[in-house]
């Protein structure tokens, strides 16, 4: 029997991630280093515009970046919130992980981090990030738009050959945040959680409505009830909507994935929402989630929507 496998991840824009990923994990390599390759990918990819490289700015034009990583085996979490300057937060947050105090930094004790750990400082900001800042601070004024709309965190659970798990997520954040506004996906328990025991988590969506819910560690701990994770994902996202919309009359977009050490997976959203599956019996496969009566209707993507999504990525500013 060929051993099992899997990774899941949040949105379209990590499939070339998870190609890679995928080459390394049927060479058996580590969970760890396997999601830091593919949230790597991620980052450094200019047209994704809500992560690293290309990630849309805060309110002052500034890119602040929110990243963690968690080790399923050890549980330990290294995670940087509003980072400027540096390139590829993910592995500043891993490195993190593996000290034994100060785990979470911020801004500028962050910056000094990465900088004595031999990370590479780099502008952030492309002219794409900044002609998309440019067009909405015009739309606010002239229109009033939401200032907020337009965020993704790639976030990913990760299972190799040898039953070892791993997550991490990456983001820019809202775009127009306020400076030193950080979401959940840098948050233990709310962007992400995973124990290879148990099985792994993580979230995309407005921050501030998936802290309220601790939704990636509710995820698992229901997986720790013996949930299937498509259950688990369901319960843990639906009760959480359903409990913001009677207590604020609404609820902000989320979605989640999730898998547990058997490569079985689930996902949940309340929102139309894109990710990307791979494992020892399935090639890496981008799907389309939408919620339907607090189930979650998935399929896989057309050739129709991949088109469009590569227009609309590439589109002119
Ligand atoms: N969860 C992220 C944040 O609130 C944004 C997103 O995933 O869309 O910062």
């Amino acid at each position: 029997m060929k051993p099992k496998w899997g990774m899941i991840a949040t949105w379209r824009m990590a499939y070339e991630g998870i190609v890679e990923a995928v080459q390394s994990l049927e060479r058996k390599q580590y969970a760890n280093d396997c999601v830091e390759l593919a949230i790597r990918h991620v980052e450094d990819f200019p047209f994704y515009k809500s992560v690293g490289y290309g990630g849309l700015p805060n309110e002052q034009c500034e890119v602040e970046l929110d990243a963690a990583f968690m080790d399923g085996n050890t549980l330990a979490i290294g995670a940087i919130g509003g980072i400027m300057d540096f390139k590829n937060p993910v592995s500043i947050a891993r490195k993190l992980s593996e000290e034994r105090y100060n785990n979470f930094l911020v801004g500028a004790g962050a910056e000094k981090y990465a900088h004595h750990n031999g990370f590479e400082r780099t502008n952030m900001l492309t002219d794409r990030a900044k002609k998309w800042w440019d067009k909405r601070v015009k739309a606010i004024h002239e229109k009033g738009l939401s200032p907020y709309d337009g965020h993704d965190t790639v976030g990913m659970v990760c299972l190799d050959s040898m039953g070892n798990m791993a997550t991490a997520t990456s983001t820019s954040g809202l775009f127009m945040k306020k400076k030193g506004r950080v979401g959940d996906s840098p948050l233990s328990g709310s962007g992400f959680y995973v124990d290879s025991d148990i099985g792994g988590a993580t979230a995309t969506g407005l921050g501030e409505d998936i802290m309220k819910g601790c939704l990636s560690y509710e995820i698992v701990r229901l997986l720790s009830e013996g949930k299937h994770p498509q259950n688990a994902a369901d319960q843990a996202l639906y009760q959480l909507t359903d409990k913001l919309q009677r207590k604020y009359g609404t609820a902000g977009a989320m979605s989640v994935v999730c898998m547990n050490p058997d490569g079985e997976w689930g996902v949940s959203t309340n929102v139309e929402f894109s990710f990307v599956v791979a494992s020892h019996d399935l090639e890496p496969t981008i799907y389309i989630a939408n919620p339907q009566n607090k189930q979650t209707v998935i399929e896989v993507a057309s050739e129709k929507w991949l088109d469009q999504y590569q227009k609309r990525i590439h589109q002119p500013v």
